[in-house]
């Protein structure tokens, strides 16, 4: 039962000539699915409608092609013939009694056209956002209205594929109406530049061009980003942001508002706490009659109902929180908010996007996976036979797939050789901004807590000896991985010689609390987080680090968890010393040789230690010895034995969790894996 504190967040709210069904609103977000499998993102936005959220809306959706988004994969109504496509998603999202939006986006500069080769569009003459080596032209007054018609056209194509939501796109410094309301992309001279009412014009028109189109049947929603959060070169809300509001304030039905750019909206855990947007939300309900919607990686119904109450926003703006948790609306509903699955703020939904493939998420291995493979975020199925499992191993792997045979019915026992659950989770959390991490713990070990069929027994190292007397049908082996202290890894392909006093260290002796010596090198090239999380730790220790990485920059993965920019900032603020593009030649009693990944050229730092973070060696020790002694496995009826998680090939959080997921929903039935639903082109005619 909902606990009555909460049903301020089941009420309706009435969106222009559209009624939601509560609060819950899942705002636009990529999903590296879009129209190339436009059927996968159906399945993952039709479940979302099924654990109650009462908007869902599309990621962008280009509207020709003069602004589309590739590499990136996003949504698409370039004409009629995309409405099919689309409508498969607003029919999933019907189906649940939830409303769809979509969000019309035309990027100007922000899109260099790749695929079309059509010169992108901005207010005035500029190089496009990125390297591309080519110009945005300054649009003309016939531009302007080729565009107003192209995006009403593609607001009649949105109503007919069914949207109830249509959206006018000024945010994350992207959409080109927020070009428009920019000084420092907007020099026009003309009635669309200059003073800001007219450099808000295009945006109004969009807007009254959107609602004469469609505004009896549809709603029209502007999402608008009224801060950069660059001091005063960009936008700002006390300069113009709330201005800008102000001016266009009861024309749309609705305003989802946020902050540019993107690295800005959706801030890692790392670098920003739950309801992170409160600041800029503070006061926009104020300047505008219309239902406002805003994020803040809200997974707590507490503070959920606190920033309605107090007046921030009408409607709860969601994406990470809906990925990792389809169900949260339901599960608040039906008083179950042990069972939330909580976002980690991790961003790995995000690299998604930035690789041009499907979604996927830490928290939530069925993300992505609703249609090509068929999985319930909440449903498994049932086991097919009363074979016994056991998992060798807790860290993610081990959790997740101990959780969902465990779900399916099966008798199951999970064994851990330490006192501590969660393995590698449980001890990255404990470094600097990472204990939100903890949540991929929790929700397993909570939701193991309810199942009686599973027994987890802690500090019970396991063998091959173990387990064949155990004599379970089933063995899972999620036995982890340790990092390598060779230095062997991308740049590094033999092993590194350690010469007498320079101490070498790896992350897990750091994280078993090894004392680090000062100078120190740091030797980055797995290029993820732990290298320069390792190295706030160690500075607030007050060890001298240099940082080395044979990449141009720090992290330089984590530019696909919008982090990269961030994490660079505060080592250099922490005094780290940064050497980028050099790798390690070799070591010296005195220090580390460096060499130029360029040209070769070597050069010594002097050092106390070497931390080498390079790559990580598979824990398979207890696999090979079963794998050496079939007779023994089959005397004592153990019918497989399987590798899963890092054990198998070390990989992110997400994968592990993926692994041990996806492992145990396989028990007993056809590995689906090669068989996995997909689209396939339709050939034109010749
Ligand atoms: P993954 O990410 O694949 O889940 P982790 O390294 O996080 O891997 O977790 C592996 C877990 O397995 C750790 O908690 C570790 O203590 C445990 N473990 C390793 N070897 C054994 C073993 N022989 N018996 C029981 N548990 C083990
Ligand atoms: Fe949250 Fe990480 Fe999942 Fe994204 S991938 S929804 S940030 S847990």
């Amino acid at each position: 039962m909902r606990d009555p504190r909460y049903d301020i967040l089941f009420e309706p709210v009435q969106i222009g000539p559209v009624r939601t069904k509560n609060r819950f609103y899942q705002v636009p977000h990529c999903n590296g699915m879009g129209h190339a499998h436009p059927s996968a993102m159906a399945g993952m936005r039709g479940v979302k409608a099924e654990g109650g959220w009462g908007v869902i809306c599309t990621e962008e959706c280009e509207i020709s092609p003069l602004s589309e988004f590739s590499p990136y994969v996003e949504a698409r109504l370039w004409d009629e013939r995309d409405i099919p496509a689309l409508q498969r998603m607003t029919q999933a999202v019907h189906e649940h009694g939830a409303l769809a939006g979509v969000e019309l986006a035309f990027n100007g500069y922000s899109a260099p056209n790749r695929t079309s080769r059509e010169i992108p569009w901005a207010p005035s003459n500029t190089p496009v956002r990125g390297y591309d080596p080519i110009q945005a032209r300054a649009m003309t007054l016939a531009d302007i209205k080729a565009l107003r018609a192209i995006h009403r056209a593609a607001a009649l194509r949105a109503r007919d594929a069914g949207f109830d939501v249509v959206y006018v796109y000024a945010g994350h410094d992207l959409g080109l109406p927020f070009h428009f309301l920019t000084r420092r992309n907007n020099r026009r001279d003309d009635e669309y530049g200059g003073v800001l009412e007219n450099r808000v014009r295009l945006l109004r028109e969009l807007i009254e061009d959107t609602r004469d189109a469609v505004g009896d049947r549809c709603a029209v929603a502007v999402r608008l980003a009224i801060d950069e959060q660059t001091g005063p070169v960009g936008l700002s809300k006390d300069s113009e942001g709330t201005r800008i509001l102000s001016l266009l304030a009861e024309l749309p039905d609705l305003w989802d508002v946020n902050v540019a750019d993107w690295s800005n909206d959706s801030v890692t855990s790392r670098f920003a706490g739950e309801a992170y947007q409160e600041e800029i939300l503070t006061g926009i309900k104020s300047l505008t009659s219309k239902p406002v919607v805003g994020v803040g990686r809200f997974t707590s119904p507490d503070t959920m109902v606190s920033q309605v109450r107090r007046g921030v926003i009408d409607l709860i703006g969601a994406a990470r929180p809906s990925i990792a948790d389809p169900f949260l609306p339901k599960k608040i509903e039906e008083g179950r908010l042990d069972e939330i699955r909580e976002c980690i703020g991790c961003n790995i939904c995000v690299t998604g996007d930035h690789t041009s493939t499907p979604i996927r998420c830490t928290q939530n291995p069925t993300m992505g996976e609703e249609w090509r493979r068929g999985w319930h975020p909440e449903r498994v199925q049932p086991r097919q036979n009363d074979a016994t499992a056991l998992v060798v191993g807790a860290g993610p792997a081990g959790l997740e797939c101990a959780r969902v045979l465990g779900l399916r019915g099966y008798e199951v026992v999970l064994v851990e050789a330490t006192r501590t659950l969660g393995g590698r989770v449980a001890r990255e959390a404990r470094l600097p901004g990472l204990a939100t991490w903890s949540r991929v713990i929790d929700y397993r070990l909570d939701a193991l807590s309810r199942l009686t069929n599973v027994e987890i027994y802690r500090e019970s190292e396991t063998g091959a000896d173990e387990i064949v007397e155990f004599g379970a049908q089933h063995v899972f082996i999620s036995t982890g991985s340790v990092w390598r202290r060779d230095g062997l890894g991308r740049a590094i392909r033999e092993p590194l010689d350690a010469p007498g006093s320079l101490k070498v260290l790896t992350p897990d002796d750091i994280l078993a609390g090894a004392e680090a010596p000062s100078p120190l090198v740091l030797f980055d090239d797995d290029h993820y987080y732990m290298g320069s999380v390792l190295a706030e730790l160690l500075v607030a220790k007050g060890v001298e680090v240099i940082f080395v990485t044979p990449a141009p920059d720090v992290a330089a993965w984590t530019h696909n968890t919008l982090e990269q920019g961030r994490i660079q900032r505060r080592l250099i603020e922490a005094g780290v010393t940064i050497l980028p593009s050099l790798s390690v030649a070799g070591l010296r009693a005195d220090g580390v040789v460096l060499n130029c990944v360029y040209t070769g050229r070597t050069k010594v730092v002097e050092a106390a230690a070497v931390l080498l973070v390079t790559s990580r060696e598979p824990v398979q020790s207890v696999h090979d010895s079963l794998s050496g002694a079939p007779e023994r496995l089959r005397d004592a009826g153990v019918q497989s034995v399987r590798l899963i998680g890092d054990c198998d090939a070390p990989g992110t959080i997400a994968a592990a969790v993926y692994s041990g997921h996806r492992a145990a929903r396989e028990l007993g039935e056809p590995a689906a894996h090669l068989a996995m639903r997909r689209e396939i082109i339709m050939l034109a005619e010749v």
